[in-house]
């Protein structure tokens, strides 16, 4: 990749269920296309901090094992997590595998919120004493509320509501990514303009009490002025090269293993 740019990998473009989904037999979850094919939702953002090239993940998602053997991922630099819900937090465990390759423990970054959460539900990792045997994930937890920096690039926090909870998306150079939201604050919608390229999440057609719906979602991408959109948490109402037809120039489906890069 170029010295002076960002690169994004979709590691999942799916809603919490994956498409297909278990023992739906509707066209997408049936298709042959491999775009229909969706686990969940994560990216892994990639950019030059000197010599070393640094790799952040946002969330680990359940499917995240099965999306670093896909990708020949072998370094996790950092994990910024957008809130605590199952399909973006239970592939924690994994991080493990990147400990054992790198020796050193990996700096994860969330709200005050989801932490806590995370805290609590990997007890056996951070309650001392709470587990015997086999290897723990190290892992050092850091509560962020506003931008901070992380290995030479400005990170921006874009909190957005998802139904009741916050949820944090996070704005890096002229890459911007919000995952579950159904309303984005109007601080926030003046974080992502500017940004060149706006990924947010639409899972379905029809309204939705906590997601965007597609249409939201393209509005959304309108208002940040962003050049390109990408949806991404997408599940099987979305079949790829249906949905793709029907967007406005600009707006495209993202799907598991594309590859985008932006100039810094
Ligand atoms: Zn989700
Ligand atoms: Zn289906
Ligand atoms: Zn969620």
């Amino acid at each position: 990749m170029a010295a002076r740019s960002l690169q994004i990998l979709f590691l999942g473009s799916g809603t919490s269920t994956g498409v297909p989904m278990i023992g739906c037999k509707c066209v997408t979850c049936r298709s042959s296309d491999p775009r229909d094919s969706r686990t969940r939702s994560s990216v892994l953002f990639r950019w030059h901090d000197g010599a070393a090239l640094r790799q952040v993940l946002v969330d680990t998602s359940t499917d995240l094992r099965f999306q670093a053997l896909r990708e020949g991922l072998n370094r996790i630099d950092a994990v910024l997590y957008t809130h605590s819900h199952a399909d973006h937090v239970h592939g924690l465990d994994e991080l493990r595998s990147f400990n054992f390759i790198q020796k050193t423990d990996i700096p994860c970054y969330g709200s005050v919120e989801t932490l806590e959460k995370i805290r609590s539900r990997f007890d056996y990792i951070f309650v001392p004493g709470g587990y015997e045997g086999g290897g723990l994930p190290k892992l050092t937890l850091h509560a962020v509320e506003d931008n901070f920096e992380l290995f030479g690039m400005k990170i921006e926090v874009l909190p957005v509501r998802h139904g009741p909870t916050r949820v944090f998306g996070y704005r890096l150079g002229p890459i911007a990514y919000i995952t579950d939201c159904n309303e984005m604050p109007e601080e926030t919608l003046r974080k992502v303009r500017g940004a060149r390229l706006f990924v947010v999440g639409a899972t379905q057609r029809k309204s939705h009490p906590t997601h965007f719906n597609l249409d939201q979602a393209i509005e959304a991408i309108r208002k940040t002025g962003a050049q390109k959109g990408y949806i991404t948490h997408m599940n099987h109402d979305l079949k790829h090269n249906e949905v793709s037809a029907e967007l406005p120039p600009g707006v495209a489906l993202a799907h598991d293993g594309l590859l985008l890069e932006e100039g810094l």
